[in-house]
């Protein structure tokens, strides 16, 4: 066995902890790494260096916090090429996408950079009053320890967008990784490190959910949990943190729509439609996995899907051109395939995929999947499948598309595409979701939010909300 990596960065040390997990390649369904990790004394050490550091932290100014985020931005920036390595290799996606993923956390760490910067000519804001007997000022300060807990499809990502604006706002965090994707987060951890933060500042305790995520969640000290994963798990969190009367932020599931309306550029159609199911082998919380299609284009669009989807170049992720990689582990492929299969079984018409590439026979591989005929009834319409699934269905007329989009638990995103853009606008604005995207793939930037209505979120991440998400507000009125 190879030497356990160390899985506890805690008051600027790295520990081994209490059990050693093995780390999987999707890819060879081999071991990558061993990582020692933590326990419930783990988080409770992490979060005494965090509440130590706490008082200090907050009485930084925002330029001096500015500074330490754009040095964490330039160390992820010249560690490019590793942390891409180690995302693929981990997660299994392939290699330009985990470059994608790499970009993101230095423009998210840059653009808080700038925002913590801005933090001190607003500080102590005077308010204006109906009174001249009283002034008052305006205060927002830092809320105080943070537990981070996030998922494994797009880690280091999800982490940039929550631990840069905690840094940020002057927080304290102590931060758990997916038990299932830690790699590239040690890497991060070490950047982080190097940047100079005080010690007990930033905190890592790698580990399962139970082990670490459930008394991270508990601990009185936390103020707040920020959490990004399955509804099942957030509503543990939210449970556990209603006990002390801790915030919650949730960044949780999804079950996004593609509207593509009759007068849309077909080509421009099927390849948003791809992007939107099968980025990251369809693990993703934004995945448009309903495709919805104006009548008079069903025929030649899904005969264009099936084409492209045949097409796309599934493959192990540092192979050249390879388009899609395996899903993230043996449960999530095997859930995947029962979802499959269970919508065969219901009646469902699989146009394409639904199993294995049969030149890949090790990783966990299935092959661009689409379907028609699913029922609005069935599991696969209406729950998040995870995996590189799309459910074709076409509509009449446009109220009957923003019906059958809004017609979910979820609101995280959407997509719209047609060439008439005033229809494409009133549909945007039509729909019960955080965030949509009209003629485009799924690019983000930091100045926009993330989240949704309904059960896929509470609160928003990025732009300046994911920064009031971690500040308290308080005003200081006096009698003149
Ligand atoms: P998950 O809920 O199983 O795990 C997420 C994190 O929570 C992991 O770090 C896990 O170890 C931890 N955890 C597990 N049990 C816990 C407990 N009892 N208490 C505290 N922490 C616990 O999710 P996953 O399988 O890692 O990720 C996939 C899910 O994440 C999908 O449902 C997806 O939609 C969601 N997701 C949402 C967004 C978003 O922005 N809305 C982004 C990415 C992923």
């Amino acid at each position: 066995m190879s030497a356990a990596l160390e899985g506890l960065y805690i008051n600027g040390q790295w520990h081994a902890g209490v059990e050693v997990l093995e780390v999987i390649n999707p890819t060879t369904e081999t071991t990558l790494a061993h990582v020692s990790v933590g326990d419930a004394n783990a988080v409770t050490a992490a979060v005494d260096a965090a509440s130590a550091a706490f008082p200090a932290w907050a009485n930084t100014s925002g330029a001096e916090r500015g500074a330490l985020l754009r040095k964490i931005a330039q160390g992820v920036s010249e560690q490019r090429e590793r942390l891409m390595h180690l995302q693929s290799s981990n997660n299994g996606k392939p290699l330009f996408e985990a470059g994608i993923d790499v970009d993101d956390v230095i423009a998210t760490f840059e653009y808080y950079a700038g925002v913590a910067d801005a933090l001190d000519a607003v500080q102590d804001q005077p308010v204006a009053l109906p009174s001249h007997d009283f002034s008052a000022r305006l205060r927002r300060e830092p809320c105080g320890v943070l537990g981070l807990i996030v998922p494994w499809n797009f880690p280091m990502v999800t982490t940039a967008w929550k631990l840069a604006p905690a840094l940020a706002a002057g927080c304290c965090v102590v931060l758990k990784p997916s038990e299932v994707t830690p790699l590239a987060e040690l890497q991060l951890a070490t950047i982080i490190a190097a940047a100079g933060l005080p010690d007990g500042v930033f905190n890592l305790v790698c580990g399962t959910g139970l082990a670490v995520g459930a008394p991270l969640a508990t601990d009185p000290r936390v103020a707040k949990i920020s959490f990004t994963g399955s509804n099942a798990v957030g509503v543990q969190v939210m449970q556990r943190a209603a006990e002390t009367v801790k915030g919650v932020s949730l960044e949780l599931g999804g079950k996004s729509s593609l509207l593509v309306l009759a007068d849309a550029d077909l080509e421009l159609a099927v390849e948003l439609a791809c992007g939107g199911g099968f980025f990251n082998a369809g693990q993703m919380c934004s995945a448009t996995s309903r495709v919805l299609i104006a009548d008079e284009l069903a025929d030649e669009f899904l005969t264009r899907l099936h084409a492209r989807a045949e097409r796309i170049r599934v493959g192990e992720p540092f192979a050249e051109g390879v388009e899609m990689g395996p899903l993230v582990n043996r449960a999530q492929y095997q859930r995947v395939l029962g979802h499959i299969e269970r919508g065969i079984q219901a009646g469902a018409h699989l146009v394409c995929g639904g199993k294995r590439p049969a030149d890949l026979p090790h990783g966990y591989f299935i092959r661009p999947t689409v379907f028609t005929e699913v029922a609005l009834d069935s599991a696969l319409w209406n729950e998040e499948i995870f995996g590189p699934v799309l459910c074709v269905r076409s509509f009449a007329s446009e109220a009957e598309a923003i019906a059958l989009a809004n017609d979910s638990d979820f609101g995280l995103v959407a997509s719209v595409v047609s060439t008439d853009l005033n229809a494409a606008e009133r549909v945007a604005n039509a729909l019960q979701v955080g965030l949509v995207w009209i003629n485009a793939p799924q690019v983000i930037f930091p100045q926009t939010a993330w989240g949704g209505y309904k059960q896929s979120s509470i609160g928003r991440e990025l732009g300046p909300w994911g920064l009031q998400a971690f500040q308290e507000i308080k005003h200081v009125i006096r009698a003149v």
